[in-house]
């Protein structure tokens, strides 16, 4: 049998993603002219949890899981951020993607603050009783920091609307009524807004053709390779074709595949559902590795997998002109410049991505109201926000003359800065 060559996502051994996320922040401080008591406020994480528990096995034996549930600011709403469960889910991970999702809320200007969750686990490799078991206990353990008008949890990487629906249940139970707006990314038939599990990859193919008209480029037959088959990636293929773009690669952690005249993204991604891998996918395409993938030619990148994807390594072989982050954290600090020397563009996660937790405010404000609205109504308000945060970020950048990261952070910056300002420092 020939040897498969693996295409799994590999994470730069060095930079960790809060190095990144503080880097990041650090440069817009700089730019800001933040003193040093702003800086070390918002550097850290207000509240964290981490807890660690028992799960019995299907075979009756017991497993220690760890988790966290990381709070990084809460001073213009309740902490709002997804869920992860992933085998390297470390405290430092989930602390930077907490404090990603203060700078996302405050760039599309939700009224909330950031965190994140994770428990470190491979959920492919447990039962789905198993699953459920590690949820609600994980759910129950941190009951006492979640809660509707607290700190909402959501979907993220290895978690998915069926978790949602058990954390939902678990709140719930501990408080004796249906608690719908504990968490967002929840089934529809239990307060789920319509259109939230599409949104981040919708979102992204919003960012991508506010980005290209920015570029002055045309969207219709521009070449796009997506990294990632997961939730984000797979809608932002979906969203990218039907915008007229011509998806050329895609990839999951198992294979790549690459076809320059375009992949037909219908039939790749229903052959990913039904075998939950790429890797055996017969169509007109040829396989690739991971790392072949984000260089292959095309006008549009979108690492939609994992973080510190991009990194100085491989930056310089990247050929898009345009990166749009679906995933989080996935371009480090040193390849983005090196992109940008090169004549990039990068639109940055906290932008990127935030159609997801657009929409996740959406259903919360629907779940607090009892009142449900239409998909076509979502997409309205989705499209509307989205394109502004773009024009918002865009003009900033030019204003400035600074990156769309820096410029989005700058907005977020002074967004959560306003709110710790009046409200003043208690008592
Ligand atoms: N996990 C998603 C993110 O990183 C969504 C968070 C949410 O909807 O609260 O943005």
């Amino acid at each position: 049998m020939p040897e498969r060559r693996t295409t799994t996502p590999q994470k730069a051994p060095h930079l960790s993603a809060l190095d990144v996320a503080l880097t990041q922040f650090d440069a817009a401080a700089d730019k800001l002219r933040l003193d040093d008591r702003w800086r070390a406020l918002l550097r850290v994480p207000q509240r964290e949890l981490r807890v660690q528990f028992p799960v019995v096995m299907d075979d009756g034996s017991v497993r220690m899981y760890t988790g966290y549930r990381i709070q990084h600011n809460l001073a213009r709403g309740p902490a709002k951020g997804g869920i992860r469960y992933h085998p390297d889910v470390t405290r430092d991970e989930v602390c930077a993607l907490a404090m990603w999702m203060t700078w996302k809320c405050a760039v599309v200007n939700i009224p909330y603050g950031g965190a994140k969750g994770g428990v470190a686990v491979d959920p492919k490799k447990l039962s789905t009783r198993e699953l459920e078991r590690l949820t609600r206990r994980y759910a129950s353990e941190i009951s006492i920091i979640i809660g509707p008008e607290q700190d909402i949890p959501a979907p993220d990487v290895g978690t998915d609307a069926q978790v949602m629906a058990w954390i939902m249940d678990t709140y719930s139970m501990q408080k004796g009524h249906a608690v719908p707006g504990v968490v967002t990314g929840k089934p529809p038939s239990l307060g789920g807004s319509l259109g939230r599990t599409q949104a981040t990859g919708q979102g992204v193919a919003i960012a991508t053709r506010e980005a290209m008209k920015r570029q002055k480029k045309p969207l219709t037959g521009a070449k796009v390779v997506v990294q990632g088959c997961g939730n984000v990636g797979s809608y932002a293929a979906r969203f990218l074709d039907a915008l007229g773009c011509k998806v050329v690669g895609v990839s999951d952690s198992t294979a790549g595949l690459f076809n320059p005249k375009g992949l037909d993204v219908g039939s790749v991604l229903q052959f990913k559902e039904a075998n939950n891998s790429l890797a055996d996918y017969r169509g007109s395409a040829e396989t690739v590795t991971n790392a072949e993938l984000l260089e292959l030619p095309c006008d549009v990148l979108v690492p939609a997998a994992m973080e510190n994807q991009l990194t100085a390594a491989n930056a310089r072989r990247v050929k898009a002109k345009l990166v749009v982050e679906g995933a989080n954290g996935p371009t480090t600090p040193e390849a983005e410049a090196i992109l940008e020397d090169g004549g990039a563009l990068v639109v940055p996660d906290v932008l990127a991505n935030a159609g997801g937790v657009l929409v996740s405010y959406f259903e919360w404000v629907q779940d607090l109201q009892f009142h449900f609205w239409t998909l076509d109504e979502v997409n309205r308000r989705l499209e509307e926000t989205m394109t502004r945060a773009c024009a918002e970020v865009s003009a900033r950048s030019e204003r400035d003359k600074t990156n769309f990261r820096t410029a989005a952070y700058l907005l977020a910056i002074e967004r959560v800065a306003e709110a710790i300002r009046l409200r003043g420092i208690y008592p």
